[in-house]
């Protein structure tokens, strides 16, 4: 281990969101078992019960599909300077690159509460909609999948701090090894050059079809057809400008 891993700043968040990194935090698990409990026994009166079997792959996948989007979103496109993104998405996932073991220094809270703040409304909505439609067994196994989904997300900042530390529980390095969770040599694939791929950092599952099929850079390509460009993309632009202005 590099000392050079380290920024040797502790960054904290401000008032407010700290206050709802920790209420949402408190209030997440709540809405977890709540969302599973109703949705489940609404499954279970329509004898739909073993659906339950299905939405548990599927959540893991949609959180380790979100996980891949959402770091390669933060990786690719706006700045540190961007309103509201810049400094409480993009600015982290930048800075884990430079200095990788920063997020060893978090503590619970720090590291799973941005995601708690944004599962909150989505949970909530998915209670509503429990009581809003009281007699679809579809909704209820969508929303199984959502909050499912929701905590493998919750929790991969979690993975992710484990894949960067040196030393993890016995138990966090049994679900290291059996791959349910991210694996650090799987994981540094990403802080290696061209640190372009194996983004999904929840247990890094989708990563191999994700590459094969190219999948960001084509993501990356739709989005440049419509005028949504890469940073580096503005950045090279800019650089152009710069050198034939000054030619
Ligand atoms: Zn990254
Ligand atoms: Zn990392």
């Amino acid at each position: 281990m590099s000392s050079s891993d380290y920024s040797g700043i502790a960054e904290h968040s401000g008032p407010l969101h700290s206050f709802l990194e920790y209420s949402t935090s408190l209030i997440f698990p709540v809405l977890f078992v709540l969302n599973l409990q109703w949705a489940g026994s609404r499954l279970y009166e329509q004898d739909l019960l073993w659906l339950i079997v299905l939405a548990i792959p599927l959540g893991v996948l949609g959180g380790d599909l979100v996980s891949g989007v959402v770091h390669w979103a933060a990786d690719t496109y706006c700045s540190v300077d961007t309103p509201v993104v810049g400094p409480s998405l993009v600015k982290p996932f930048r800075m884990h690159h430079v200095y990788p073991r920063d997020i060893c220094t978090h503590n619970l809270v720090e590291t799973v509460g941005n995601v708690c703040i944004l599962a909150f409304p989505l949970l909530s909505g998915c209670l509503y909609l429990l009581w809003l439609i009281p007699d679809s067994g579809l909704l209820a196994f969508v929303v199984i999948c959502v909050a499912l989904t929701s905590a493998a997300t919750v929790a991969t900042n979690q993975f992710h701090k484990w894949a960067h530390q040196e030393r993890v529980s016995t138990f966090a390095r049994w679900l290291q090894r059996t791959r349910l969770v991210l694996e650090p040599r799987h994981h540094k694939l990403h802080h290696t050059e061209p640190f372009n791929m194996h983004y999904c950092i929840t247990n890094g599952w989708l990563n191999p079809l994700l590459n094969k099929v190219n999948f960001f850079r084509r993501l990356e390509a739709t989005l440049a057809f419509v005028g949504i460009e890469t940073a580096k993309a503005k950045e090279k632009k800019r650089m152009l400008r710069r050198v034939s202005n000054s030619s």
